[in-house]
């Protein structure tokens, strides 16, 4: 099948030593390409979306595509939704991915795009606005199922609500959207996030390893952080700020060679676009080479919860190990759930979710076989009437004909590379004339 992913044997730097596709994707995507995603994501445009998807992946960070990717592999109609926004988008490189150490974010994401348009994967540029729920039957609401339990009944289905624009429908829907750093409110603060004002030391702690480290103590989270990045370097500064320390804090932070340095934290010092230190509202400066600060996480999960999905005391969608919401037909994947997700995890994530989705799907598509087959149809007839063809008459219920459907295609602009994917686009969707690929 050739390189599909375009990597060869460039490696994860991005050093362009692979075939065209990578040419391409390096080439949209460079670090001080801030608005990379969005401009790739305009540059490939969409082919048209038909029909009733298997499954709607909401975000295509890392969970989503990978979810996509494998739901693709299972031959499974997906369309991605995604408003282009990843989280790590500030970060000119990603660590601590197997394989694809250093590369810049948005490259990941790119050539994932390009897997999945081989595939015949639907990549839609937009946001989703709000999904409703169509299923029908009963037993909706049950949480907590294992993969393999029978729906009992229940036909899940989805109207996936663009903004502005029509909506898609789903027999499954994938909430990957990820969640929103809050940052304090600290002049420097933004403007240096993700360059030399970060938060996760196992994804940029090494880049700055032996360096003047200081972090901001505006989260009570604060002194767990600077006792880790000792593990880093051993001149670290802990900034208290507004944050009272414990004898027993301190004491720790002592013992392990953190220093103390005490009073309001008025803004970063930058010159010659690099952080230089930490100024104090005293007018004080403390030279730093990076300073860490711990935002407050919110999961961007208002499609999860506006369709009853419920979080857990700590604010978070509760999900099996699965991704499975307490909604039936919902899954979450990736920071959205889990605020600890690295690239590699909220990937992991992803493909798991993606197993428990076809094993659901799967799983309806026998109750109604089974029920074909006591009816006495023919195994053909029973295959033409399985749900999960697209455009089939039943497949989300009520949801067809529903006040407001429109063809995605409407919004569609121009083709993607999908034209050029395998045979899903026979499997799965009639739309842009899919052909093989050398
Ligand atoms: C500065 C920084 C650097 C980081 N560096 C690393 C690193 O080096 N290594 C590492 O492993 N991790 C790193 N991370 C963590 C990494 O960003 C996350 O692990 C990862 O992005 C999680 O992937 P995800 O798919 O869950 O979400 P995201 O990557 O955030 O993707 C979610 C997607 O959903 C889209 N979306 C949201 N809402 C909607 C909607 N309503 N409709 C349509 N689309 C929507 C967004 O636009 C976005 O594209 C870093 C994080 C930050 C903040």
């Amino acid at each position: 099948m050739g390189d599909r992913n375009g990597m060869g044997d460039a490696g994860a730097r991005g050093d362009a030593k692979g075939g065209n596709d990578m040419r391409e994707v390096q080439g949209a995507q460079t670090p001080e390409d801030a608005d990379g995603v969005h401009q790739a994501h305009r540059a490939s445009g969409v082919h048209g979306v038909h029909g009733i998807k298997d499954v709607v992946v909401v975000g295509a960070g890392a969970a989503g595509l990978n979810a996509a990717l494998v739901l693709a592999r299972a031959r499974r109609s997906v369309a991605v939704v995604d408003g282009g926004s990843p989280r790590n988008a500030p970060a000119a490189h990603m660590h601590g991915y197997l394989s694809r150490d250093g590369m810049p974010p948005a490259a990941l994401l790119e050539v994932g795009r390009a897997e999945l348009a081989w595939y015949g994967v639907e990549l839609i540029d937009g946001q989703v606005d709000h999904i409703e729920d169509h299923g029908r039957g009963t037993g909706q609401g049950v949480a907590g199922q294992a993969m393999g339990d029978r729906s009992g009944g229940f036909v899940p289905g989805f109207a996936v609500h663009l903004a502005g624009g029509p909506a898609l429908r789903a027999r499954r829907v994938l909430v990957a959207t990820g969640l929103r750093d809050e940052l304090p409110e600290i002049p420097g603060v933004r403007e240096r996030w993700g360059r030399d004002l970060l938060h996760c030391p196992y994804c940029h702690g090494y880049e700055v390893r032996d360096q003047p480290l200081g972090v901001l103590g505006t989260h009570p989270g604060a002194v767990a952080h600077a006792l880790l990045l000792r593990q880093w370097s051993d001149d670290v500064v802990l900034f208290p700020h507004t944050l009272e320390l414990t004898g027993e804090e301190r004491e720790r932070l002592a013992a392990r060679g953190v220093r103390i340095v005490t009073g309001v934290v008025g803004r970063l010092v930058v010159a010659d676009d690099r952080l230089r230190g930490v100024e104090l509202a005293d007018g004080h400066v403390v030279p730093r080479g990076a300073v860490f600060v711990f935002p407050r996480m919110l999961p961007r999960d208002a499609l999860l919860t506006e369709l009853g999905c419920e979080r857990d005391e700590g604010g978070w969608v509760i999900t099996d190990a699965a991704g499975r919401t307490g909604v039936r037909g919902v899954w979450a994947a990736g920071n959205v759930a889990d605020p600890r997700a690295q690239v590699v995890t909220a990937a992991g994530m992803g493909a798991a979710a993606a197993f428990a989705m076809n094993h659901d799907l799967v799983e309806e598509e026998i109750e109604r076989a089974v029920a074909a087959h006591r009816a006495g149809q023919s195994a053909d007839s029973v295959a033409d009437s399985v749900v999960g063809r697209e455009g089939g008459p039943e497949a989300v219920g009520s949801a067809v004909g529903a006040p407001g459907w429109a063809d995605a295609a409407a919004m569609v602009t121009s083709a993607t590379s999908a034209d050029t994917g395998p045979g899903s686009g026979a499997d799965h969707d009639s739309g842009s004339g899919a052909g093989a690929r050398s």
